[in-house]
């Protein structure tokens, strides 16, 4: 274990989401990875663009994930909004959990360098997953490969493209990584 990262463990508790009303999922842009908008695809059947909205960056102060230059400007890819709230939210309840973005599974909890960080605006202290610790790195981890894909990005296309080829060009990196996960783990037996 890294020093300064607290292992959150998964509640005995019942789950106090029930009783909070959803507010992360009203409140927050949720910037999903490469993985993310590559998984939410293929099990919705529908493509990115569908669910994905490019918010300007300045509307975006306490994102973690990188910004990319589209169409000209500095953006942030987020799901889509309905109605005050992530466009997946039913009522109270998230109608992709089982597949939903890893933010939303880590939340309130993130890396800020070395040290997890708990967001002040959610009451939960705990994860409700299991190995919470690996399932932030692996946020962290796929944050750092999304910053290099927008680096590769914005100087391929001089931030002159549009979100729908962004959210391709994403696709197609997770499933490279995807590829190369494949082909080493095969090698370790
Ligand atoms: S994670 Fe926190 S803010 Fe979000 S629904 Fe649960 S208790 Fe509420
Ligand atoms: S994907 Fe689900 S958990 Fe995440 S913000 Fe949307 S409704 Fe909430």
């Amino acid at each position: 274990m890294r020093p300064g990262i607290l292992s959150p463990k998964p509640s005995t508790a019942s789950n106090p989401c029930d009783e909070c009303g959803a507010r992360c999922c009203k409140k927050f842009l949720i910037a999903p990875t490469a993985s993310d908008i590559a998984r939410l695809s293929s099990k919705l059947g529908t493509a990115a663009p569908e669910f994905l909205e490019a918010f300007p960056a300045e509307k975006c102060a306490c994102v973690h994930a990188p910004s990319f230059w589209v169409d000209g400007k500095e953006i942030f890819i987020g799901l889509k909004r309905k109605k005050g709230a992530c466009l997946f939210l039913r009522g109270n309840a998230c109608s992709v959990h089982n597949f939903k973005p890893l933010v939303c599974r880590t939340f309130p909890f993130c890396l800020n360098k070395y040290e997890v960080e708990k967001s002040s605006f959610c009451g939960k202290d705990v994860l409700m997953e299991k190995d919470g610790e690996s399932l932030i790195e692996r946020y962290e981890r796929e944050l750092k490969l999304m910053r290099r894909d927008a680096v590769e990005w914005n100087w391929r296309t001089g931030g002159e493209r549009g979100l729908g080829q962004l959210a391709t060009f994403m696709q197609a990196k997770a499933r490279e990584r995807a590829g190369i996960s494949r082909i080493i783990s095969k090698l370790k037996f």
